[in-house]
């Protein structure tokens, strides 16, 4: 079995974050991926509020820079899904093998929530998309619709409305939470329109996606709207299941950790979006990234020192 100093679980902006500082702390750090080194914020093609990019860097090229910059302090990435950790010996085991660490850290962020309606299962892959940025272009001239009201929404309908002939957002409650210069921009944009207080029940189709299904919660009235494509972000999920019972998580399974992002496992450590937390971004990912391992790297020399 391997031995390091820290493992870190996840590639996206938190884990490449508490990579950089590790690295910079020359501690012998392996850091474990189970899909493309990014995360979950590649979904999004651009991103505008990452401080020092005036009018924005797309979402690739800021992962693939800190990709690089990790990988140059001499950090280990393999692709590699974690089954399970064992908090007590810091022991990761993963389909490729095991490996022991004197600390972890765990950014094992997020994944797209589901709206649980028939059809969505059916559908994904063939009309149902978590992700516009790698979808959008299959829907040049047609009409889509984009469920749910925060960030997310707002910046993929505004994205998908480069390509679809029409873009509804179907939100359930009257108001959206997007940041209001979303708002402003969606609003501007002569292909969105907003069908609010609704929800989309089921998805249906015959060989392809023909129409949702929506239910307006005011007046209780259920019709079926033709589309091509349904794009579902209604927020996420965090990729703890293999944490399960071995440290303290919320109802929703985000974990809990304190202000130096400590679990109540012992040297076992969380940052990003997989935290308990009530703003999630990549710039405090990235924060969350950097005390981790900070915090990390003081765990390791405290317990050499012992
Ligand atoms: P979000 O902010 O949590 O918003 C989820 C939206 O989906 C909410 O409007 C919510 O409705 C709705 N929703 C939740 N469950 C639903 C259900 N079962 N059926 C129908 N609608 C449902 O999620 P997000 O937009 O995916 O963003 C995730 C996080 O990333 C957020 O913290 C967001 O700020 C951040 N983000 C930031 C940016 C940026 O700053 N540029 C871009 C993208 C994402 P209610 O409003 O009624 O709760």
């Amino acid at each position: 079995m391997e031995n390091l100093d820290l493992i870190i679980i996840g590639g996206g902006p938190a884990g490449l974050t508490a990579a950089l500082y590790a690295g910079r702390s020359r501690l012998d750090t392996l850091l474990m991926e189970k899909m493309a080194v990014g995360g979950r914020i590649l979904l999004s093609e651009t991103i505008e509020n990452y401080p020092g990019f005036p009018g924005g860097i797309l979402t690739q090229e800021l992962m693939a820079r800190m990709e690089k910059q990790v990988k140059e302090l001499g950090v280990k990435i393999v692709s590699e899904q974690v089954l399970d950790l064992d908090c007590a010996s810091r022991i990761v085991n993963a389909a490729g093998g095991s490996y022991q660490a004197g600390a972890i850290i765990i950014a094992s962020g997020a994944r797209p929530r589901k709206l649980n309606v028939p059809g969505e299962e059916q559908y994904t892959g063939r009309g149902v998309s978590y992700c516009a940025t790698c979808d959008a272009p299959f829907f040049k001239g047609k009409k889509v619709v984009i469920v749910g009201g925060g960030n997310a929404v707002a910046e993929e309908a505004i994205y998908l409305s480069r390509f679809a002939s029409a873009v509804s957002v179907i939100h359930r409650r009257g108001d959206l939470r997007a940041s209001p210069i979303l708002q402003e921009r969606m609003r501007q944009n002569s292909k969105i329109n907003f069908i609010l207080n609704s929800i989309v029940t089921q998805i249906k189709g015959t060989n392809s996606l023909e129409s949702v299904v929506v239910k307006d919660l005011l007046s209780g009235k259920v019709n079926d709207f033709a589309c091509d494509g349904v794009f579902i972000y209604i927020g996420s999920e965090p990729e703890t299941l293999f944490l399960k019972n071995k440290l303290q998580m919320d109802e929703a399974g985000f974990i809990v950790t304190d202000e130096n992002m400590a679990t109540t496992a012992i040297g076992v450590f969380a940052c990003g979006d997989c935290r308990k937390k009530g703003f999630y971004q990549v710039i405090n990912a990235c924060g969350d990234g950097a005390v981790a391992a900070d915090s990390a790297y003081k765990f390791i020399a405290n317990q050499k020192g012992k």
